[in-house]
């Protein structure tokens, strides 16, 4: 075609893109360290699954099999751009073994044709998202409609080319033109071009419009990238690749706290710079889908919390820094800014619930809830902003070990009438039953943990618990931004823990399960732990707990955060349900890893909700009664009582809310 114009356009594409690209690199080492370099087969399995395969796009149908289509023809026409750059120098370059006289280059030429097509029609199903369909999670910029734009025209100039170039062959060959198999697009192109009657030199130009939108186009867009949420295309695989790889319920503790209050270190994160190199990629990688905002209960219920623009606001502050971040080493000599000073208001940080349905639905494995923690910590422990009835929480943590400052005595009163054997008494026991504050101290929680207990002592299994011996967990001064307080909770009850020599623990509630099995490690605390629904569901499978008396009801089930998208125990609530005779297990509209959150977690339950729309709980309790439920059932004490609130703000006298626990005494025979 033109090898001076070409070696131009790719010197100068390449030249700009690199400057671009280094830059990007730059700042991202500002960032702290995160160690991501450990399990390399398993990082690779996962980048392939979600990066590659796009395994969570189909999640919202068409706009994933639109990102689907978009992405594989991206991938397959990567080779033709190298080709069309090669035929800038030499009309007839292939590349290889891809010459269209051979096998492959047959099989290359259908793939490219078949896959250019489908890109317009992944890109249009886009146009008519952004144009027509407008849903609101989506960012509806020009941005997106141009590089649209330039796709489309991209494919369609591809095929004209190649249809041009099938009508110039034939015509210097003295033959009409023919549809080729493995050239089905172009081919197509060419009968209709052959149609319009159009001269040699008519061709030649369309032929010459269709080669460089093509070759020139992908320069363009090369360069567009980084400077646009489309960067995710080079950044999405190592972003999937380098997430974290620990259980999603554990949050990294703070080293030596105390080190770092005396060398005045900041605790938690306060600006910008003091996120680490990962949390930069994931601000590099946003899609801007909204996917996470869509699921965001905060967001749905009209909270300011809307994940996406969180990362949005962080992305674009460090944008707006870069060149004194870059130039003044982690921002030093330069303004340092607070984050939760005009960047992200500290109201958007206390509505989250820590439910991780953003986590779950992101499909680029951007991480909220550590970053929101981080910049909690920073609120509670050094400016000591903190909402006052938080405050109580942390008190009533210090002083008796739980968050309502009840008397620790008043700790075993649930098992008034019930032979609960205690630790000290019964140190060989197999497992410790470990009951939480919520089934210690609410009323209504109490019922689960006596029918627990009921059901544990009829399957023979043999547990203890540690009576007024044990505190609370600190699972919510943690995600309040507590790490002191938690840590000397975490360490105070790993010493109780170890002194009896404990190794199996079961938790009636799942933010305990969370926290004993996911984090006490930390703290050298190693436990199998395991959640009631599980160990009742395994006492029925093994014959020890017989389900025999009818329970007649449609029962819905809650799924927990802490439970389900924390910890992927899904099955085991329904599986108890649906062995008990007469219950007829029904499915909420949001369930499993959709589950909407009940509006407790990440200490919400200790304060009042963010001003909003609607409470989180009552959204809720609309989509659990919407299924005609007679019983809703849960296996967690605090979504109990926020559903139970929910009903009642609903005047739904008629709705019993059970722990499956519950639901399961009522039909083993002679415990009800
Ligand atoms: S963790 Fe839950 S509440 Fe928090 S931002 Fe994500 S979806 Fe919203
Ligand atoms: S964080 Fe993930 S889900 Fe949310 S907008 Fe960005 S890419 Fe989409």
């Amino acid at each position: 075609m033109n090898p001076w114009i070409m070696s131009l356009a790719l010197i100068a594409g390449f030249g700009v893109f690199a400057y671009s690209a280094r830059k990007r690199w730059q700042l991202m080492t500002i960032g702290a360290a995160a160690p991501r370099f450990d399990r390399i087969p398993e990082r690779l399995r996962l980048a392939l699954r979600f990066a590659i395969g796009q395994a969570r796009m189909p999640r919202y149908r068409w706009a994933g099999i639109a990102h689907i289509l978009i992405f594989a023809g991206f991938i397959v026409l990567l080779l033709r751009s190298l080709m069309l750059w090669g035929r800038g120098y030499d009309e007839h370059f292939h590349l290889w073994i891809l010459g269209i006289d051979q096998p492959l280059g047959k099989l290359y030429a259908l793939l490219k044709d078949v896959f250019a097509v489908l890109v317009i029609i992944g890109a249009l199903i886009f146009v008519y998202y952004r144009v027509i369909k407008r849903p609101e999670r989506m960012t509806l910029g020009v941005e997106g409609l141009a590089i649209l734009g330039i796709i489309l025209v991209m494919m369609v100039a591809d095929i004209g080319y190649d249809g041009t170039e099938q009508v110039l062959a034939a015509r210097a060959a003295n033959a009409g033109v023919q549809f080729i198999g493995w050239e089905p697009a172009g081919s197509t192109a060419a009968l209709a071009l052959a149609g319009l009657d159009l001269s040699d030199a008519a061709l030649n130009v369309v032929r010459h419009a269709g080669f460089w939108s093509h070759a020139l186009l992908v320069l363009v867009f090369l360069n567009i990238l980084p400077y646009t949420k489309h960067f995710h295309i080079i950044t999405a695989v190592p972003n999937v690749f380098f997430h974290n790889l620990e259980p999603p319920g554990r949050l990294v503790p703070t080293e030596d706290l105390e080190g770092k209050v005396e060398r005045e270190e900041t605790l938690g994160i306060a600006r910008i710079e003091q996120f680490s190199w990962k949390a930069i990629l994931d601000f590099y990688t946003c899609t801007e889908c909204g996917r996470c905002s869509d699921q965001c209960p905060a967001t749905r219920t009209g909270k300011k919390l809307s994940p996406k623009h969180l990362t949005l606001d962080l992305r674009d502050h460090l944008y707006e820094r870069q060149d004194e971040l870059i130039g003044g080493g982690n921002g030093d000599g330069a303004a340092k800014i607070d984050l939760t000073s005009g960047v992200i208001d500290p109201e958007v940080l206390w509505a989250c619930t820590t439910c991780r349905a953003c986590e779950q639905e992101c499909p680029v494995f951007i991480s909220y809830v550590d970053k929101i923690v981080d910049m909690r910590q920073y609120l509670v422990q050094e400016k000591g902003e903190i909402p006052q009835d938080l405050t109580v929480a942390f008190r009533g943590l210090e002083t008796n070990g739980n968050p309502w400052n009840l008397p620790a005595a008043q700790r075993n009163e649930w098992t008034e009438g019930l032979e609960v054997p205690r630790m000290s008494e019964n140190p060989g026991a197999e497992y410790l039953l470990w009951i939480g504050c919520g089934p210690a101290y609410d009323e209504k929680a109490r019922k689960t943990a006596r029918a627990v207990a009921q059901l544990l002592t009829r399957a023979g299994v043999s547990y203890a618990i540690l009576g007024e011996e044990e505190t609370c967990t600190g699972d919510a001064a943690r995600r309040a931004g507590n790490e002191f307080l938690f840590q000397i909770m975490a360490q105070t009850n790993v010493e109780v823990l170890n002194g009896y020599g404990i190794k199996k623990i079961i938790t009636i509630c799942p933010h305990c399960f969370n926290t004993l099995g996911n984090e006490y490690g930390d703290f050298g605390g190693q436990y199998e732990v395991i959640h009631h629904t599980e160990l009742l569901a395994k006492l029925v499978d093994e014959g020890k707990l017989k389900p025999t008396q009818r329970v007649d009801a449609r029962v819905v089930y809650h799924d927990a955060c802490y439970l389900g998208r924390h910890n992927g125990v899904y099955d085991p609530p329904r599986a108890v349900l649906s062995c008990i005779p007469g219950v007829e297990l029904v499915e909420a509209k949001d369930s499993r890893d959709r589950g909407m959150c009940c509006g407790a977690g990440g200490a919400q339950f200790f304060k009042e909700e963010e001003p909003g729309r609607e409470r989180v709980n009552t959204a809720r309790t609309d989509q659990l009664l919407a299924t005609g439920a007679e019983v809703v059932s849960s296996a967690c004490p605090f979504c109990m009582r926020m559903l139970t609130d929910g009903i009642n703000a609903k005047d739904r006298e008629d709705i019993q809310q059970m722990d499956i626990a519950e639901v399961l005494l009522k039909s083993v025979a002679g415990l009800s």
